[in-house]
């Protein structure tokens, strides 16, 4: 939801796709200075050699997914992604419609973070740009971007899921992206209750298998 980050923004454009934060490792963030700069890095704006976190190289799947949304008549402006410390505890980053993506500083900690986040939240810009009448209200469509963002920006790879403390290794791919987009689901007031596990599971094979705009997973 708007306002969920403490921004009051105001509520005009509907539900925000919250990312989940289940990191279950260290609290330690970045600077803001340096998040800022990192996600400037990923999008290829400016050089960020003297930022001791961040890498240089601005990130090919975000590069990808911005050419994409180009493509489809939602170009990636700057104004559009905003760097904020959220106080929040349960996301580290959300996508609303009208309202861009936001990128929780407060949750940082490294560039890879910021790319991930970032390609997480350009998935679900991306499905508002091309899904027909998406309706972030909707539990399933929420549902379906949630399954696709989890899955395609790589947020559980085994090795993310081995720092959050999920140890299991068989099957764990799958049961993560439920997880995470269970978690985020359920943080849509349209979708409580049963609702958000009904609309995960019923959309799961079509979405879990759509890998749009990409080939294959990446
Ligand atoms: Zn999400």
């Amino acid at each position: 939801m708007s306002g969920m980050d403490g921004s009051g923004v105001p509520e005009t454009a509907g539900v925000e796709a919250a990312s989940s934060s289940d990191a279950r490792g260290d609290n330690r963030h970045m600077p803001s200075e340096d998040c800022v700069a990192g996600i400037n890095s990923a999008l290829q704006r400016m050089s960020v050699s003297k930022f001791p976190y961040l890498r240089c190289e601005p990130d090919p799947t975000v590069r990808f997914l911005r050419e994409q949304m180009e493509k489809a008549g939602c170009p990636v402006l700057p104004r559009m992604i905003r760097a904020m410390n959220c106080m929040s505890t349960n996301h580290n980053g959300s996508y609303g419609s009208g309202l861009g993506i936001t990128v929780c500083c407060d949750h940082m900690r490294s560039q890879d973070e910021i790319n991930q986040l970032l390609i997480h939240e350009l998935i679900h810009a991306y499905d508002d740009c091309v899904v027909k009448n998406m309706d972030w209200k909707n539990c399933a469509h929420h549902a379906c971007s949630e399954i696709r963002a989890n899955h395609l920006s790589g947020d559980c790879h085994y090795k993310r899921e081995l720092l959050r403390g999920f140890m299991k290794i068989r099957g764990h791919e799958q049961e993560c992206v439920k997880r995470r987009a269970l978690m985020s689901v359920k943080n849509n007031p349209y979708c409580s209750g049963t609702a958000a596990k009904d609309a995960v599971e019923s959309v799961w094979d079509i979405c879990y298998n759509d890998t749009r705009p990409f080939d294959r997973v990446p």
